[in-house]
């Protein structure tokens, strides 16, 4: 376990205690998150060691990686999956006139395929050799295991996406100082990410799903994430609540805090949350955030 001294965003050393979780899906072990007093910044502190962090991985729940389960969740998930591809395929055309495009943690494939469809150079990142064979084998992508984004020349993207990778990231700094140069001038960054200011982290507390210790080192509020990104020089243009995000959240919760899925409960919670989201009085499960690159 590594201890985290300076916030990696405002490099404050002041941190108190924010809140004592659990990873409920692998080792069941106990981790906590800090608060910035400065920024507000939360991060899981200590961590693992990077070196460690595979032995986290190992779940039936983290289904990402594989669309071949069956039962009524898994259905469900499924279809909200096509869905949402085409959704962030449409997102990604309307917000960049792309020509060239960078996914990290594309996972199985499914978004960059969808864009290579609509005619744009699709490279993807996907450390997960189970996920990146898929990729390769069922699209024929251009997938590299390797994470390191220093392989890519400077101003090599248009654009950019992470969908729900930066909360993983160790040194959230040198990435975003590396994607400054791999995208070209003017050009866009997609980063979403879980957003703690949801209604249903604040009803699951130690329970939201979407904490998912210790996987998760970073912990965004939509006023954390565009500080670190500004302090990089990206501008954010844009911000869109992901409405799903908050009934699969709101599932997984259920199973940690009750040991069953709950379908009505975690339903009333999603419609619940989207509602106050909509409504101004909290925010939504998880953002997608559109950034432009100013040099
Ligand atoms: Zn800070």
């Amino acid at each position: 376990m590594k201890k985290i001294k300076q916030c990696p965003i405002c490099k404050s050393k002041k941190q108190n205690t924010f809140l004592k979780s659990r990873d409920y899906s692998v080792s069941k072990k106990d981790f906590t998150i800090v608060k910035c007093i400065d920024c507000k910044f939360l991060f899981t502190n200590p961590r693992p060691e990077e070196r460690d962090m595979g032995d986290y991985y190992i779940s039936d729940n983290y289904i990402s990686h594989t669309n071949n389960k069956k039962g009524l969740f898994n259905y469900l998930y499924q279809i909200v999956r096509k869905h949402a591809i085409v959704t962030k395929t449409k997102l990604l055309i309307n917000t960049s006139a792309t020509r060239n495009h960078l996914d990290i943690g594309c996972g199985t494939g499914e978004f960059i395929n969808s864009c290579v469809k609509r005619n744009i150079n699709c490279i993807g990142i996907e450390p997960s050799r189970i996920a990146r064979e898929k990729a390769i084998n069922n699209y024929k992508l251009n997938v590299k295991a390797d994470t390191d984004l220093n392989q890519f020349k400077n101003n090599s993207f248009d654009s950019v996406s992470m969908w729900h990778v930066l909360e993983h990231i160790y040194d959230i700094n040198n990435t975003i100082s590396c994607l400054k140069n791999i995208i070209r001038e003017e050009g866009t960054l997609i980063v979403a990410v879980p957003n703690h200011k949801s209604l249903d982290a604040k009803i699951y507390k130690k329970y939201w799903a979407a904490w998912d210790l210790p996987i998760h080192l970073n912990h965004f509020s939509p006023l954390t994430i565009n500080r670190l990104l500004k302090n990089h020089g990206f501008k954010l243009e844009k911000k869109i609540g992901m409405k799903f995000d908050a009934f699969y959240v709101a599932l997984l919760s259920n199973e940690y805090k009750s040991g069953n899925k709950q379908f009505i409960k975690a339903f009333t919670i999603g419609i619940l949350s989207n509602l106050s989201a909509i409504l101004g009085f909290s925010q939504y499960s998880s953002t997608i955030y559109i950034f432009s690159n100013k040099k």
